[in-house]
């Protein structure tokens, strides 16, 4: 390396400690900003919460010019540009959510060379009028958020990311940095050339986490299971438990308290005040453990947090994968561990319909939350099964380290259980038009007599009774790797049971339905002394 290369070496880490107020870089980012600094181009392809922002955000510094930032993200913005201006840097954005004023301002700015970045949507970039704007200022480096986006195939595609390729024509001497978390080999290829960045440097950070041991368990009694957890194989740790709601993170905190863990709660109900001091007293104490809605974790840079744990299932595999990434940061071995049941399965269906978003919105929720149960119902290496879900190896071999990898899960033939449940459905609806939860399904399974049972005289039913040959949690799980197989689906407010266009595969016969021995003991615990 040169002279300049150094010096803008030095004034990378130098920025980094200065404004940023971190002490290293961490995997890759050192290489992609000295290479970004040193005017090349780059692709990067990092997991989320890999510290993507520094890769633009220090060159955008260090080299003379305003940053341009192009990402799709319009609703994020102005907090980008808060949290940035907070550090002391010149940020701006311009989009639709501005008035005519507030954007003569920022262009104003960026003109008096005032910036040092500027976000911008990429349907505002390929305007005429901003691109005329942008020839009358100095760029230091185009950054093309979630590049993924120009992927005709992909499901993020949108056709005014392919007018950022005249980038390269229009700028010849200004670097490209594209980046994206999310991106199969195909992917990464297609970014290149739609962006026209033959010449860029590709950078690939592996998802892979070798030191973090993945667990996925049973929820039967979760407090009690977390807290057995901890003691047997993490007391005296520092770790993260996430609860979905405000009132779980609080009765989670006070029983472990109670039963000797040190626990604070964190979520946004706290007020800011008891929110920062726990926060603090996290980074700052050895074994305290948070328990936290996903609200914490975002920024908190704390190397050995040695687990990480669910008591609620996340509602994507890209949450998991960020959640559990922040466990073992020191690369000493760490444990995500979870524990689902067919409960959290209910509830998400249940928050995605009757959420506010479009239709559009729901599938894409309803597709993460898919993603999500297949990776709690794999028979598979779950290493393996999450890096192949983010488009890294397919053929990575089984880590040798995860729950299904130690304890591989015994597989049984499930098609006539499947018929059994799936007719149980179909009678209902048909003969009754009734749709009922599993609980009820499950009880109709079972041959008892409940009063609810009584109450709508299921137990004249030709299917009553038939499910005796297994037990209860045995049918939860049939329920709940149906559910992830997508050969039964939950609908409505009640959590009602339906089929869904696959489910007549099995009442006809036409396929079999392998499923994995619910594990009665569940956990592979370092001890087996203790309960
Ligand atoms: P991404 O965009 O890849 O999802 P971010 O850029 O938002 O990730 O970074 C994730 C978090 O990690 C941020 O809170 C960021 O401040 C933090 N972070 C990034 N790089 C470093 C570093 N070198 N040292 C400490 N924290 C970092
Ligand atoms: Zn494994």
């Amino acid at each position: 390396a040169d002279a300049t290369e150094q010096l803008g070496e030095g004034e990378a880490l130098a920025t980094l400690h200065r404004v940023f107020g971190y002490d290293a870089f961490r995997g890759e980012q050192e290489a992609i900003i000295e290479h970004v600094v040193a005017g090349g181009d780059a692709v990067v392809l990092m997991p989320t919460g890999g510290g993507k922002s520094l890769c633009y955000q220090i060159p955008s510094l260090v080299r003379p010019g305003t940053g341009v930032v192009v990402s799709p993200l319009i609703a994020l913005m102005q907090d980008q540009v808060d949290a940035l201006r907070a550090l002391g840097v010149r940020a701006g954005f311009m989009n639709s959510t501005q008035d005519f004023d507030e954007r003569r301002v920022v262009e104003a700015e960026l003109l008096a060379g005032e910036l040092d970045l500027l976000y911008l949507a990429p349907e505002r970039l390929r305007l005429d009028s901003t691109l005329g704007l942008l020839s009358r200022a100095k760029i230091s480096v185009f950054a093309i958020d979630e590049a993924h986006c120009v992927a005709q195939w992909g499901h993020d595609f949108r056709p005014d990311y392919l007018a950022l390729s005249l980038l390269g024509e229009r700028w010849p001497d200004v670097p490209r940095i594209a980046l994206t978390a999310t991106a199969t080999h195909a992917t990464h290829k297609e970014i290149t050339q739609r962006l026209a960045m033959p010449r860029a440097r590709h950078f690939e950070a592996s998802f892979d986490r070798p030191n973090i041991q993945y667990r996925i368990v049973p929820k039967a009694d979760p407090k009690k299971q977390l807290l057995s957890f901890l003691r047997e194989e993490h007391a005296g740790d520092a770790g993260i438990v996430y609860c979905l709601s405000r009132n779980s993170v609080e009765k989670t905190a006070e029983f472990l308290s109670r039963n000797g863990v040190e626990a604070v709660p964190y979520h946004a109900g706290l007020d800011a005040g008891t929110r920062a001091a726990h926060q603090s007293r996290f980074l700052r104490e050895e074994g305290l453990v948070v328990v936290a809605t996903i609200a914490f974790g975002m920024g908190i840079d704390k190397p050995d947090v040695r687990f990480v744990a669910h008591l609620d299932l996340p509602k994507s595999v890209e949450g998991y994968y960020q959640e559990t990434g922040r466990a073992g940061r020191d690369g000493q071995p760490s444990t995500a561990w979870m524990a689902y049941g067919l409960q959290d399965v209910v509830q998400q269906r249940k928050l995605i319909q009757g959420s506010e978003g479009d239709e559009a919105f729901r599938r894409r929720a309803a597709a993460h939350l898919d993603s999500m149960l297949a990776l709690c119902e794999t028979a598979r290496c779950r290493r393996s099964q999450l890096l192949a879900y983010f488009g890294q190896d397919p053929h990575t071999p089984a880590c040798g380290n995860c729950d299904t990898c130690l304890t591989p899960p015994e597989t049984w033939d499930g098609t006539v259980a499947a018929q059994k449940l799936l007719s149980t459905v179909v009678r209902l609806q048909r003969e009754r038009g009734q749709k009922f939860g599993a609980l009820q399904i499950v009880d109709i399974l079972l041959g008892r007599r409940t009063a609810k049972v009584i109450q709508f005289d299921h137990d004249q039913l030709s299917v009553f009774g038939i499910g005796e040959d297994l037990s209860e949690s045995e049918w939860r799980g049939v329920v709940r790797q149906l559910l992830a197989q997508g050969l039964l689906a939950v609908e409505g407010e009640y959590g009602t049971l339906v089929l869904t266009e696959e489910s007549g595969t099995v009442l006809r016969r036409e396929r079999d339905v392998p499923l994995r021995k619910e594990q009665p003991k569940p956990a592979v615990s370092r001890s087996s002394s203790s309960s």
